[in-house]
């Protein structure tokens, strides 16, 4: 009698909620340059040094380099008195430095985390933050993403480091050897997936189609003479310009930023546009039917709400949007990584 009753430890519970103090440690750390000072010193190096390097306190300093060690982002050295930090393998090769072939510079645009800040917003009125974070018209979806130049070559950094990474997977879910030309309706942002598509297949021409702003800067920071067989078509607009004609169009991370009826008005015009026997490729992150995950593409889904018309969506439901577009022997592959890819004809 009197004796509290035991309570099981939250664990799970407890580290959700300090989940965003995770990511803005991370996000922090890639700003200040720590990942790509410690690359370049070739040695590991103390607080003080970082400090001074990247033009910060040495008490902020000492903190954040501590809680990137626990999370196991640097590797902690003792040197007598001293800790001195190095960067972790994995850290360096995939995520954390921007010179990293497969960097995933995780800077994450200003506009997500802006929008993101009023989810709660978002759940309860069912529709994008736009207004509210940028003070511009929420119909104009990539108006705040392209608003300058530099904001604009982050989003497509950030679009092009995920190819590096899950694009192969993406390319070669289907054999796509009989398609040998090829259209990546609003690829530009990066372009990534058209390289991925090239190398995959030695016999296929990529043309990417984007707004014609987007084209320019990708041509200017992302492309350089060897990618020949990759063409731009700078005419513009997906709902309203002609499209070029082509045996396949891949959409990648296209249609979940729009609703069902944008989805279904692009895909009728994939499909005229298309020639008989053509096909087309959807690539995004497919959740499963019965909802239970993947966790990633609930998220994302989420990710959608605050910042576009659109949503993630289960394989059945793009089979749906297709179907109503016109397009017949639809079918679907998980590829085991972020995204997945959808295949139909015309
Ligand atoms: N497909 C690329 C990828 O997966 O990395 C980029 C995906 S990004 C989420 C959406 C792309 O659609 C951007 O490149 C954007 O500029 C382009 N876009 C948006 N509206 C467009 C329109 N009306 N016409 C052509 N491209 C458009």
């Amino acid at each position: 009698p009197g004796a509290t009753p035991a309570v099981a430890y939250p664990r799970k519970i407890l580290e959700y909620m300090e989940g965003f103090l995770i990511s803005k440690v991370v996000f922090s750390s890639c700003e200040l340059g720590v990942f790509d000072l410690l690359l370049g010193a070739e040695r590991p190096l103390s607080a003080e040094e970082i400090s001074q390097a990247v033009g910060t306190s040495v008490d902020g300093t000492e903190r954040l380099l501590a809680a990137c060690a626990g999370l196991q982002l640097l590797n902690i050295h003792q040197d007598g008195g001293r800790l001195l930090y190095s960067n972790t393998e994995s850290g360096q090769t995939f995520t954390m430095t921007r010179s990293s072939p497969l960097s995933l510079s995780l800077t994450v645009p200003e506009p997500s985390t802006l929008c993101w800040h009023y989810l709660t917003d978002a759940v309860r009125e069912g529709r994008n933050q736009y207004e509210k974070a940028f003070g511009v018209d929420a119909k104009d979806l990539f108006q705040a993403l392209y608003r300058s130049d530099e904001e604009m070559v982050k989003f497509m950094q950030l679009m092009n480091s995920i190819w590096n990474i899950c694009g192969k997977e993406v390319v070669t879910a289907f054999d796509l050897s009989p398609f040998k030309t090829i259209c990546d309706l609003g690829g530009s942002c990066s372009g990534a997936l058209a390289k991925q598509c090239t190398s995959a297949y030695p016999e296929c021409t990529v043309t990417i189609f984007d707004l014609p702003k987007v084209v320019r800067t990708s041509r200017e920071n992302f492309f350089s003479e060897a990618n020949r067989r990759i063409g731009f078509y700078e005419v513009g607009d997906f709902f309203k310009d002609p499209l070029p004609g082509a045996d396949l169009y891949i959409l990648a991370r296209i249609l979940h930023d729009w609703t069902d009826q944008r989805c279904i008005e692009l895909l009728q015009r994939v499909h005229q546009a298309c020639r008989p026997g053509g096909s087309v490729l959807l690539v995004e992150a497919l959740l499963y039917e019965d909802g239970s995950g993947p966790l990633t593409a609930q998220l994302y889904s989420l990710n959608m709400l605050v910042q576009t018309e659109g949503r993630e969506r289960s394989a059945a439901q793009y089979a749906a949007l297709l179907t109503a577009a016109g397009f017949t022997s639809i079918q679907h592959r998980f590829t085991g990584k972020i995204y997945d890819a959808v295949l139909a004809r015309k």
